[in-house]
């Protein structure tokens, strides 16, 4: 390709609406443009990043054995009932009704058509294993899209779902699928980790993240130092307390505390650690208050308790919701003669003579402990794993790091297949619901967890296999006959020896060919300029680092072929 043929515009300036840097790049690089909020469209270089990531997702993907189909974005809303999530899914997805006043929503995940599709096509066992594929555009009416590709309303999907006969079998489906996954993410050039997950709205049983390290990413995972235990924040299990504090039970008392309604501001009146301190958090679980006592320095995990609870919405409930359900102002609840249904972290358990509120206003308790003032019935892991508790795998010391979800595998099971009878007929004629799996890797989002990963302060520093061309030669003699020739030469070479490259011909200073080519990020920039005179050589600059080889025109195809199939970049 030819740069004065190839419609990319670049823009000087960040523009100020990009809060992240691989938005603010794709922006800059004439990848996208917004529509309007969370919509975009994909000019030629980004589509053409995009379908580097589709190659590589879909040969793995067929590697793998699953086959490629495409199911439509509009679905009955009837189907969506049929399972049971039209209502739960929640406002992410779009529902709308047609000419005839049929209700529709556009498609956010496929199960249900998928589903649909096996419970009508899939009758034997000898149909099995199954697993399908496609890669399609996704809509989510995201509450905040932002950061461009990275959450996006409209974005490209990979979606896979798997049927198998039995547990076992899907099992070995569900693996396929993580080492499938390996490789398109190791292809990739990301550095990525694999953790436990949870599984999330989709529901299932058993699910693993696949990760890219970024420090803006908007997840934190917990990664062990020590063994291969990783797992998302929202699932890492906190184990229970060690040792308990067999300290003497003292006797319960009340102190006042005027105004002091902080954790803060209540330690340090009292002169006591926040570890010393348990709080009482009181949430709306579908609209049911619920409180849970929690060490005061500790964080709450909204997903642990949301899962144990089985309740679709959970919130931290409003001062009014509060004061209706337990008549006590926040900041004086405790969970000493609690009128409300009382969750509490085992932590809370290894703990004695700790103080909280007195569920009176003005007041706290001094010297509570489990058994005798806690009514222990409903104990369990409510907390987020902090830095400095150990691994639940080994026991080793953790890591907190940020990463971008870039791919998500679910074990579903019988879910899906049950409410919407999905059943298959066994070896001895018996009916059996299909057991399913089902596998993302949201496409446009790694093109922009790639950029998040590589880049420097000139642009991007694309790797290898996700470049839309691996090669930029600047000819920066436009006006000059000669050194034309020669770069067109190495361009045909090039392009001969199946490497793609991108000439750049336009009449444009030296600067800004040297600019656009670090903006655009292309691996390797070979230039010919006035100085090819004095010694016949190209310059061949790698991006990553700027090292600087030179190199005569006829030898360049196999110099770039070694170093582009070298995998070192
Ligand atoms: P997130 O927690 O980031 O919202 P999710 O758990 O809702 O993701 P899945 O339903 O597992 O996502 O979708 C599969 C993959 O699709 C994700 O791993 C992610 O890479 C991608 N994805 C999900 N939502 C978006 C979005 N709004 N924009 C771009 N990619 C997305
Ligand atoms: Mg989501």
């Amino acid at each position: 390709m030819r740069y004065t043929n190839l419609f990319v515009p670049t823009l000087k300036e960040s523009p100020a609406e990009a809060e992240v840097i691989s938005h603010q790049l794709m922006l800059r690089a004439g990848f996208i443009r917004k529509l309007t909020s969370g919509i975009y469209t994909y000019l030629p270089y980004g589509l053409a990043a995009i379908r580097r990531v589709e190659s590589i997702v879909r040969e793995e993907m067929n590697r793998a054995g699953a086959q490629e189909i495409l199911m439509p974005m509009v679905q009955p809303a009837d189907l969506w009932r049929e399972s049971g999530r039209y209502l739960k899914y929640g406002p992410e997805l779009l529902r709308f009704t047609d000419r005839h006043e049929r209700e529709s929503c556009l498609g956010p995940t496929h199960e249900e058509v998928i589903t649909d599709i096996a419970r009508r096509e899939i009758h034997s066992y000898r149909d099995l294993p199954v697993n399908l594929y496609q890669i399609q555009t996704k809509f989510r009416d995201e509450i905040r899209p932002r950061f461009g590709l990275m959450r996006g309303r409209e974005f490209i999907m990979k979606d896979a779902y798997s049927f198998d006969i039995d547990d076992k079998a899907a099992e070995q489906s569900y693996r396929a699928m993580h080492d499938a996954y390996t490789r398109i993410f190791s292809r990739c050039g990301l550095d990525f980790r694999c953790v436990e997950a949870d599984s999330g709205a989709i529901g299932g049983s058993f699910s693993h993240e696949f990760m890219v390290l970024a420090e803006t990413g908007e997840d934190t995972i917990a990664v062990c130092t020590a063994c291969s235990w990783a797992a998302n924040l929202e699932k890492a299990a906190v184990l229970p307390p060690r040792q308990k504090n067999i300290a003497a039970m003292l006797p319960l008392g009340e102190v006042e505390t005027v105004g002091k309604k902080k954790v803060a501001t209540v330690c340090e009146f009292l002169g006591i650690p926040t570890t010393a301190l348990a709080k009482t958090i009181v949430f709306t679980a579908d609209g049911v208050a619920v409180a849970l006592l929690i060490r005061a320095d500790r964080e709450v995990e909204l997903v642990k308790i949301k899962n144990y609870l089985g309740v679709q919405e959970l919130r931290v409930a409003e001062e009014k919701e509060i004061f209706d359900a337990v008549g006590v102002a926040v900041g004086y609840l405790g969970p000493v003669a609690l009128p409300i249904r009382l969750l509490v972290d085992q932590e809370i358990t290894g703990m004695a003579n700790f103080t909280t509120g007195a569920n009176r206003k003005n007041y706290h308790l001094v010297n509570v402990n489990p058994n005798r003032d806690v009514l222990l019935k409903e104990v369990g892991d409510f907390r987020r794993i902090d830095g400095d508790d150990p691994c639940p795998s080994c026991g080793g010391p953790l890591q907190l790091i940020q990463g971008i979800e870039v791919g998500h595998i679910f074990k579903l099971g019988t879910a899906y297949s049950e409410t919407l009878k999905a059943y298959y007929q066994d070896q001895n004629g018996n009916e059996k619901p299909l057991v399913m799996g089902c596998y993302g890797i949201g496409v446009s989002r790694v093109v922009a967890a790639a950029i998040e990963q590589n880049h420097d302060k000139n642009g991007i520093i694309f790797p290898v296999p996700l470049a839309p061309y691996q090669v930029v030669v600047l000819n920066l003699a436009t006006d000059d006959d000669e050194l034309t020739a020669v770069a067109e030469t190495i361009y045909a070479d090039l392009q001969a020896a199946g490497i793609e490259t991108l000439l750049d011909d336009r009449g444009e200073r030296p600067g800004v060919k040297f600019k656009d080519a670090d903006l655009l990020g292309f691996p390797y920039r070979v230039t010919v300029g006035k100085r090819f005179r004095e010694h016949g050589m190209a310059e061949v600059v790698r991006r990553r680092d700027g090292r600087s080889e030179a190199c005569a025109p006829a030898e360049l195809a196999g110099f770039l072929g070694d170093r582009l199939s070298g995998g070192s970049d």
